[in-house]
């Protein structure tokens, strides 16, 4: 995935980070640009002022993600992971990507109890 002049997040990122309590208490102004726009370009960039293009630019924005992802961990079904299977016509979406998937694996937030 290219980003447009260091700007942008792609659809994992964003899920991961909109439901990660660090990125709630810490960058709440990160939170409400994630919300407003799916993808992230430098012309919409362009438009916020100095200190928020600061923490979405990707040098900056890959260190919030880094720390959001710690706070979640793969969901486990006694010693496996969970996994629902499903068939194609089940028409199941992941939803960190958006892909059309058969098998769903779970995440859960250790700190906000939130899975995906
Ligand atoms: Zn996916």
């Amino acid at each position: 995935m290219t980003f447009d002049k260091n700007y942008g997040y792609d659809l994992p990122e964003r899920q991961i980070m909109i439901n990660s309590t660090f990125v709630y208490s810490e960058f709440p102004e990160l939170v409400k640009v994630l919300e407003e726009y799916e993808s992230l370009n430098e012309h919409i960039a362009i438009g916020f002022d100095k200190k928020l293009r600061e923490i979405l630019a990707r040098e900056s924005l890959v260190k919030i993600y880094e720390r959001a992802k710690e706070e979640w961990s793969a969901v486990k079904d006694g010693f496996n992971l969970k996994i629902e299977l499903h068939n194609w016509r089940d028409n199941i979406h992941c939803q960190l990507c958006g892909q059309h998937i058969t098998k769903k694996y779970f995440i859960k937030n250790k700190v906000n109890d939130r899975e995906l």
